[in-house]
Parts: structure tokens; C-alpha cells; sequence
């Protein structure tokens, strides 16, 4: 039988496969849900800090159009008195820009939208009228108020911030406002623009109507931006973060927090790119953290499975050896030290010998001759191969009982199988250890005497004679035997030679007589050394 069949998986493989498998499995995962974890985190903590940031402005636009509409309120109440007076107009335009610094431009205009003073100084302005919506409604309306950004008279993109001048009978002059010149350097712009822009985040301000006031790209100042859930929600005076597709389509993390006097909105946003780039750097390091111990673990895995499938591998592998003889030292040697191998050992030892036994009794069965225990045919063949193979001499004493028929004839066959048992045991009795006994056929019986000489082997067929004479075998009484002796390699060195020199001598010993036992003859061979007993 081929061990090959069992060798296509083996266990060790099927176990460390699984070990890689589902170590391979667990990694993946926790891999995945640290990733997932640290990855909310990161979003979560940035929407939270710009939420926070936004806010934080929001708070502090909010704080700076307080001081500017306090700075108006104050700058009105002075001019009340004083409306009358062009130069006092220009020159308390002049102090509230240059003082406060709040303002690209100061200006005021009578009950009639008439330009009275600007500054800086723009004397060819003065007596024309302003036409702007912003101007219109704060004409209309007579309140402080925070203009949309617009295009103003000398072109450029502003907000102004206006406060009605009324004077002390109730009567509307006019007001004084401030505008802040979006696109260029300007007190709003100082105070969101302290801001970071590395790693792409950056902060930007809108009015109700969707209109950039603020925005790190000046070119976008003053166009309205359209679907952005964000702004929805901030121009509504909800304050809060999200995570947001821009309007250029980029994916963000917004916090946006209202500016509620002016209805603006800020908002802080990072790309959520920038946010989670350290998070690759971060699972490549766990990665390389993991590594090592990964390794070590499949070494382990490795040894552990080469400790546990080689009990059960070198018992398959003796199974497929059962049949020969070393087999149950093998099994033996075997260290099964976990108890489904040891209980196989343990089954495998039993069947080995078992099996071991009946394949000895059935060789012993194949060499036993059924009525007298004694060799049959073949196991005299095995005998001599092996006393042959040895290259030691021994004896051959051909045996044959004498007028057997006459025994059979009388008594019955029953009776001479009897005689013949009884003629086994005498031999046995008779004979060393060491010779062997065979019944050779019927009546008919050889001796092997192993390392004895003519004269020994002689003696002892004389003997064995003597002693069958002797014998008183019921219900037959006496018998005899002749018996014919030779040996090799003395009388031929040929076996099978020898053999027929035996029974030539047992022929001869019925020929003198019977009862009686004779040596080979020499006559045809050269004399030889027949004391020799080795
Ligand atoms: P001799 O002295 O010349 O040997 O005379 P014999 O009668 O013994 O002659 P031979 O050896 O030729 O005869 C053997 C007889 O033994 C023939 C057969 O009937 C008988 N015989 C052979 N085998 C058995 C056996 O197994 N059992 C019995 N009962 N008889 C057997
Ligand atoms: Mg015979
Ligand atoms: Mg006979």
C-alpha cells in the first residue's frame, strides 16, 4: 500500500492554513473597525473644532458690529448738532475712520441720499446722490442698519454700516456710514483672515442672500453661492457642523455658527481628505507595529501544529505499514501526548498485533503438518533454507515405520493416524531443541539435527529406534521403524542430494531388514571427514 494517498493535505497544513485564515480574518476586522473608530473620531473631533472656531467668530463679528454701530450712534448724536456745519461733517468723518479704524470709508448723506462729507477726503463726490439699494433702505427706513454687499459710487464691492443722524426735535437729516471695501485690507478681513489656510481649510462669511462677504479666494467675493446645505442652515441662525459637498463639489467638514445682527453666517471647513490623511500614516504604523508579532504568532502556530499533527501523521503513516515487522517498535516510539492520538496509538497497537498474531499463526498453521504438530513440507523447506543459509552441517535421519499397512489394514486408518501421533511424540521426547521434526508424508518422517556428526546422528537414530522398539502403543502394541541417516555437506553438497542419500539409506535399512537404522552410503562420493562436529 502507497502512503501517497495521504499526503495531500496533511493536518499540520489544514491547521496552519486555518490559523493564517482566521488570524488573517481577526486582523482584518479589528484592522477595519480601528480604522472605522479612529476615523469618526477624526470627524467628529474637526467638525466639533470648527463649530467651535466658527462660533468663536460669529461671537467676535458679532462684538466688532456692537462697537461699530456704538462708534455710529455716537459720531450721529454729535452731528445732530452740527448738521448744518460742512467742515464739522468731514471732520468728524475723518476722526471716526482714522480713530476707529474700523472703515475703508466714512460718509454722510442728508435726508435726501446728498452726499455732505466723505473720507478720505473725495471733494468731487460731495452734492452728488447716492443710488444704491443699501443707501435707499437706509434712507427709508431711518434705522442702524448692515447693507448688503454692493458696487459702490467709485466701483468697488462694500458693506456699509449705517446709523440715522435725527436731531433733537426728531427731525431726519440723514446718516453717517461706514463701508468696508470687501476687497481690499479691511478690519473684517484682519479678523477672519487670522486664520490658518495650510492643509486647505479656511473660513468664509456669507449674508442672508447667499453672497460671499468673506473668502480666502477674493475673486469669489460678492457671487452668491447656491446648494450648499450649510449655508441653508446658517442663514437660518442654526449654529452646528456637518460634513458637506461644497458647491466646487469638494467633500467637507463644516462648522458654521450665525452672526445674528447682521444675519450673516461663517463657516469653518476643512477637506475631509486633509482630516483623515494622518489616519493612512496611523494604520501603516499599526501595521508595522502588527507585523513582528503577526510573525511570531504564525511561528508559533507553525510549531504548535507541527507538535500536534505529528503524532497523528506518523500513525497514518505506520497504518499504511502495518504489515511490516518493525511496525508495532514504530508505533511504540511514537509519543502521542494528547488523547485522541494516544487513543489511536492505543487501537493501532491492538489491531498491529492482532494482526500480527494471526498472520504467525496462519505461517504457522502453513508450516505445521494438522495430525502431529510436527514441520510439514514446507516449514522443512523454510528449516533447511535457514540451516543451509546458517552454512552450519547437520544430519538428515529419513524415518518410516515398517509395515504400516499391516497396521492400517488390521486396526483401521483411525488407529494408524493414532500410531502416527504416537510415533510424533516418541520423536519429540527423543530429539533436542534445537533439531527439527517433520513429517514428510503418510508414514514417513526426517530429522534435521543441526551440528551433528555422522557418528552423533547415528546414535541418535539408533536411539529413537530403540526407543519406538520399546514403546507400547495401544491398541497396537509395538512397532518399528527403519531409519536411514546423511549429512551435509559431508555426503553432497547439494541438499537436495543429501535428501535422497537418506532415504536411500532408510531404503536400504528395510532392504537389511527393517528395524534397524543405516548411514548413507559413500560409495560414489569421496571419503570424508564424518567425525567432524562442528
Ligand atoms: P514397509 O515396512 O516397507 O514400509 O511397509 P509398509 O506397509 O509400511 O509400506 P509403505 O510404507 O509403502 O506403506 C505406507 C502405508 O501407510 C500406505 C498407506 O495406506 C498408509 N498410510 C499413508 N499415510 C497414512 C496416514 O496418514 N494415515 C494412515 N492411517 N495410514 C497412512
Ligand atoms: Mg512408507
Ligand atoms: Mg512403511
Amino acid at each position: 500500500m502507497s502512503f501517497a494517498p495521504f499526503f495531500r493535505v496533511d493536518l499540520r497544513r489544514l491547521i496552519v492554513t486555518l490559523a493564517i485564515l482566521s488570524g488573517l480574518i481577526t486582523l482584518s476586522i479589528s484592522f477595519y473597525a480601528s480604522y472605522q473608530v479612529q476615523r469618526d473620531s477624526l470627524i467628529a473631533s474637526t467638525l466639533e473644532a470648527n463649530r467651535a472656531y466658527a462660533a468663536k467668530l460669529a461671537v467676535g463679528t458679532e462684538t466688532f458690529f456692537g462697537a461699530v454701530q456704538q462708534q455710529l450712534r455716537y459720531s450721529a448724536a454729535i452731528l445732530a448738532a452740527q448738521f448744518h456745519d460742512d467742515e464739522a461733517l468731514l471732520s468728524e468723518a475723518e476722526r471716526l475712520r482714522l480713530q476707529t479704524n474700523s472703515f475703508n470709508n466714512v460718509f454722510i448723506v442728508d435726508a435726501h441720499r446728498v452726499l455732505r462729507a466723505t473720507s478720505p477726503d473725495t471733494r468731487r463726490l460731495i452734492g452728488h446722490r447716492l443710488h444704491s439699494p443699501g443707501s435707499r433702505k437706509a434712507s427709508r427706513t431711518r434705522q442702524p442698519m448692515i447693507s448688503s454687499p454692493y458696487i459702490s459710487a467709485i466701483g468697488t464691492l462694500v458693506v456699509t454700516i449705517s446709523h440715522p443722524i435725527i436731531d433733537k426735535d426728531g427731525v431726519y437729516l440723514g446718516y453717517i456710514g461706514g463701508t468696508i471695501n470687501l476687497k481690499e485690507p479691511n478690519i473684517l478681513n484682519s479678523m477672519l483672515g487670522e486664520h490658518y489656510y495650510k492643509d486647505g481649510s479656511y473660513i468664509y462669511a456669507i449674508d442672508q442672500n447667499r453672497r460671499l462677504l468673506y473668502h480666502p479666494d477674493s475673486k469669489r467675493l460678492g457671487t452668491v453661492v447656491a446648494e450648499n446645505p450649510v449655508i441653508d442652515r446658517v442663514i437660518h441662525g442654526e449654529s452646528g457642523s456637518q460634513r458637506v459637498i461644497n458647491s466646487l463639489g469638494y467633500d467637507m467638514l463644516a462648522g458654521f455658527a450665525p452672526v445674528p445682527t447682521a444675519s450673516w453666517g461663517i463657516v469653518a471647513q476643512r477637506p475631509t481628505a486633509v482630516t483623515l490623511h494622518p489616519l493612512d500614516d496611523l494604520m501603516l504604523e499599526v501595521l508595522r507595529q502588527t507585523a513582528p508579532l503577526a510573525l511570531l504568532t504564525f511561528l508559533c502556530v507553525w510549531w504548535l501544529s507541527g507538535l500536534i499533527s505529528r503524532p497523528l501523521w506518523r500513525l497514518a503513516k505506520s497504518a499504511s505499514e502495518m504489515d511490516k515487522t518493525n511496525s508495532p517498535e514504530r508505533i511504540q516510539h511514537i509519543r502521542s501526548w494528547y488523547f485522541e492520538a494516544a487513543q489511536l496509538k492505543r487501537a493501532m497497537q491492538l489491531g498491529i498485533n492482532l494482526l500480527h498474531q494471526r498472520i504467525g499463526k496462519l505461517n504457522l498453521d502453513a508450516q505445521t503438518d494438522p495430525l502431529t504438530g510436527l514441520h510439514n513440507r514446507r516449514g522443512l523447506t523454510l528449516a533447511l533454507d535457514a540451516l543451509s543459509a546458517e552454512g552450519h552441517s547437520f544430519a538428515v535421519v529419513a524415518l518410516d515405520i515398517d509395515h504400516f499397512k499391516r497396521i492400517n489394514d488390521s486396526h483401521g486408518h483411525d488407529i494408524g493416524d493414532q500410531v502416527i501421533r504416537h510415533l510424533a511424540q516418541l520423536m519429540t521426547t527423543c530429539s533436542r531443541d534445537a533439531d527439527v521434526l517433520c513429517r514428510s508424508g503418510g508414514e514417513e518422517f526426517l530429522m534435521l539435527l543441526p551440528n551433528t556428526n555422522a557418528e552423533s546422528a547415528q546414535q541418535v537414530a539408533e536411539r529413537l529406534r530403540q526407543c519406538v522398539e520399546q514403546a507400547q502403543i495401544a491398541p497396537v502394541g509395538h512397532i518399528t521403524v527403519s531409519l536411514g541417516v546423511a549429512i551435509w555437506p559431508i555426503h553432497a553438497d547439494s541438499i537436495e542430494r543429501v535428501l535422497k542419500l537418506a532415504d536411500g539409506a532408510l531404503y536400504l535399512a528395510k532392504q537389511r531388514g527393517r528395524n534397524r537404522s543405516e548411514l548413507a552410503e559413500l560409495d560414489h562420493y569421496p571419503p570424508a571427514d564424518t567425525n567432524r562436529d562442528d
